[in-house]
């Protein structure tokens, strides 16, 4: 047996990968925690040395827009932690989702969407995607089978998010997984609102797994980030229709991303093309924040899924609230489901609706002292948002409803904090609320 715990990271806990996957001590100083390696440049042994780097033939730094040392222990530990072959880490969960459409599709091409998204997703897939030439299909995920119907010749993917931001829904990923398969393209999952700690997506058949880093993984409302989680369990070849995969590729002296990094070729290709080209990187210092917040991920979920569930039991018993959705009441549809995919707990973040529609949902929101008034989620803080006037503001009426972000949402993002105290807080601005 090896003595580096990163050979044996099969065998390991996922809080021991939490804590160690992806880092060793620093070879010259022994420095125990990562270094933050702010620098943007590496020096080159020799020209043959910079000639391998720049071909690819040899792993190495270059320049800290394609690889820094400190954002590759987070790439390794997230994919560590989601079960996944390689991953890369981008400036943000947008600039992560972008990296991956840049990689799957071409101009012409298509792919299918779950309606109930993060608002700032179905903005950017159903807007600015567009004008790239990239149509998505929106589709309500209530019925796995919708996905089937809505599949067009040009479909390159499928995008969810199983237990899906605003809140209290959970998708039936393993039959979502089913219908990729069969239509030979990747199920992609946002992972964002579980983590990896409550929830694999690889292990019921997702094919690539992105998070914005900058909710739970950081955990502490501190930097933004996000990572693209490949499994490597996905074969280009057979499925056909993935040239920017199979294909000699320009850029590169013809060479061909799956059949020169086979099981990491889609992350290698999304870092060789897409993030030289485009340029999101994830910073050094947000990659050793982020880090730093994942070695306690375990322990910070198990204590956001409790305070959620005292506080969605609370609000259901409260006079002045008209409905509570989270997938951990009893009362949830989506309880069966969240059992099954989310045995850990549906997380910490899910909607309620305050009796009284859209001016008392405001005076809810103005109201709280403890709950901060803001656009996150994932944070040590409670948060609190009205999304049909905040995230999803920019969606049609008909969009938010099926959204989940009608006028009288509240959603919130359950925090760390003594739970009688947030229940006190809420209980307080609801009945001003009333008045
Ligand atoms: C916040 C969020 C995103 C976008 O991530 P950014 O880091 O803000 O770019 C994507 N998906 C979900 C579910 C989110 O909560």
């Amino acid at each position: 047996m090896s003595d580096d715990p990163n050979d044996r990271q099969k065998e390991f806990g996922f809080a021991t990968r939490a804590i160690h996957a992806g880092a060793r001590p620093e070879p010259i100083t022994g420095a125990r925690n990562t270094p933050i390696y702010q620098t943007t440049s590496y020096v080159f042994e020799d020209t043959d040395h910079a000639a391998d780097l720049f071909n690819l033939s040899r792993f190495g730094f270059i320049y800290s827009r394609l690889t820094n040392p400190t954002v590759s222990v987070l790439e390794e530990r997230v994919a560590a932690l989601e079960d996944g072959r390689a991953a890369v880490a981008a400036a943000s969960g947008h600039a992560a989702q972008f990296l991956t459409f840049f990689t799957l599709l071409e101009p012409g091409d298509e792919f299918l969407a779950s309606r109930n998204l993060y608002g700032g997703s179905i903005t950017q897939f159903g807007l600015s995607f567009k004008r790239l030439g990239w149509t998505c299909h929106f589709v309500d995920p209530k019925d796995p089978e919708n996905f089937r119907k809505a599949l067009t010749p040009r479909c390159k993917g499928i995008f969810i998010e199983t237990l899906a931001n605003p809140g209290g829904i959970v998708v039936d990923v393993e039959k979502v997984a089913a219908i990729a398969k069969d239509a030979q393209i990747p199920l992609i999952v946002d992972n964002t609102m579980a983590s990896p700690y409550l929830h694999n997506p690889i292990e019921w058949g997702a094919d690539i797994v992105i998070h914005s880093t900058t909710k739970y993984l950081s955990g502490h409302g501190t930097s933004m980030g996000g990572v693209v989680v490949e499994s490597g369990k996905f074969d280009w070849f057979k499925a056909g229709k993935f040239p920017t995969m199979t294909e000699p590729d320009p850029a590169y002296h013809g060479l061909t991303f799956y059949e020169t990094f086979g099981d990491f070729g889609f992350t290698t290709k999304a870092r060789a093309v897409a993030l030289r080209d485009f340029g999101p990187a994830m910073a050094p210092m947000n990659a050793f924040f982020t880090i730093t917040g994942i070695e306690t991920l375990p322990l910070r979920m198990e204590r956001h899924v409790a305070n959620a569930r005292a506080v969605a039991a609370f609000l259901e018993g409260h006079p002045n609230v008209a409905w509570v959705s989270y997938a951990g009441l009893a009362s949830s549809p989506y309880h069966d489901l969240a059992k099954k995919y989310l045995p850990k707990g549906p997380g910490g973040v899910f909607t309620f609706g305050v009796k009284g529609g859209f001016e008392a949902g405001r005076k809810v929101v103005e109201a709280v002292e403890l709950f901060s008034y803001l656009a996150n989620i994932g944070d040590t803080r409670s948060l609190i948002l009205h999304p049909a006037s905040t995230t999803h503001r920019q969606l049609s009426d008909e969009q938010r409803l099926s959204a989940g972000a009608g006028p009288d949402v509240i959603r919130l993002s359950i925090g760390l904090e003594t739970v009688e105290d947030l229940i006190e807080d809420l209980d307080r601005a609801l009945l001003r609320s009333n008045r």
